[in-house]
């Protein structure tokens, strides 16, 4: 099995439902692309299954999985290792399988969220102003985390329901300000990035709904829905003049550290990688 690990590799995503993942099309592309020998396939594991399946793929060659809904939180709690950041957040959506079959865990949406506006908005300074985050859920839990990491001086979390905001305030300390969703006009005043971190604007769900007359123009916008591209929330913003980072960019960033952990090469994020994963 060594042996056959080292020329043939095999990676997943696991989740319930999974057919809906863009993953596959993009670590396919990036092993075409390297002409790597190896596949990545949707695997659909129900949650009672996944500490099995967890401990059955690296004997069949599976060499790490990326983990999506619902199993972020028990992923983390199945691994042998995790990193501070994947503890921090509570949940990961990397695993790597060690040779023993042990699980290292990561959570890589932190660092895809920054590379991605990072790369869109190169003269975005974290440490200049405040950040506006709308969402309190698994993905606005790592959002927050990578801003506050990254150096923001505050940041203003505001969440339909006013508890789970509290809470991430709660464990991030006095830098995270929560604040009622009622007062998402004010938050912007003077605000240097926004982000919606909610599922509000996907397609078949209601359009966020927020007027961004406080924002400074120069203030990026991010939307980390993907489908559409082009949500209500970043064409209002792209139309007032403010640079806008669309969802997608987070997808692919994140999916860099596991590609290059499993199949051995750094791969690039570029408009070929988009196009692949936005083919129908
Ligand atoms: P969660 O279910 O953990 O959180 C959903 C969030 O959306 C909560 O803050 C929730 O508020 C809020 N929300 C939902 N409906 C409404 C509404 N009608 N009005 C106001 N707020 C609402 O989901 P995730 O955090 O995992 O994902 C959030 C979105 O981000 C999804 O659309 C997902 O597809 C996308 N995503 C994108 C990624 C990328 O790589 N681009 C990565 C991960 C997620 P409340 O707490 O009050 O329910």
């Amino acid at each position: 099995m060594t042996g056959e690990r080292r020329t043939y590799r095999l990676a997943a995503v696991i989740g319930d439902p999974v057919g809906h993942s863009r993953s596959p099309m993009l670590h396919g592309h990036w092993l075409a692309r390297y002409a790597i020998s190896g596949a990545y396939v949707p695997l659909h594991v129900r949650a009672p299954d996944l500490a099995e399946t967890l401990r059955l793929l690296p004997r069949i060659g599976f060499v790490g999985v990326n983990v999506t809904l619902p199993h972020k939180e028990a992923a983390l709690a199945l691994a042998s290792r995790a990193t501070p950041r994947a503890r921090r957040i509570g949940a990961a959506n990397t695993l790597t399988f060690a040779a023993d079959g042990s699980i290292d865990a990561d959570n890589t949406d932190a660092e895809g969220f920054l590379s991605s506006l990072r790369s869109a908005c190169p003269g975005w300074r974290p440490g200049e102003a405040p950040a506006s985050v709308l969402g309190a859920g698994g993905a606005a839990r790592a959002i927050v985390d990578a801003l506050l990491e990254a150096g923001v001086p505050e940041l203003r979390l505001l969440n339909r329901s006013p508890a789970r905001a509290e809470e991430v305030a709660q464990h991030y300390g006095p830098r995270v300000r929560p604040l009622p969703w009622s007062a998402a006009p004010e938050s912007l005043s003077q605000a240097g990035l926004l982000v919606n971190a909610t599922s509000l604007g996907m397609a078949g769900q209601p359009p966020l709904d927020i007027a961004l007359d406080g924002l400074p123009t120069a203030s990026p916008v991010c939307d980390i829905v993907y489908v559409p591209l082009e949500t209500p929330l970043l064409a209002a913003a792209r139309a007032r003049g403010n640079p806008v980072v669309d969802g997608l960019g987070m997808l692919l960033h994140q999916a860099v550290p596991g590609f290059e952990r499993w199949f051995g090469r750094r791969p690039e994020v570029d408009e070929a990688l988009r196009a692949a994963v936005l083919a129908p």
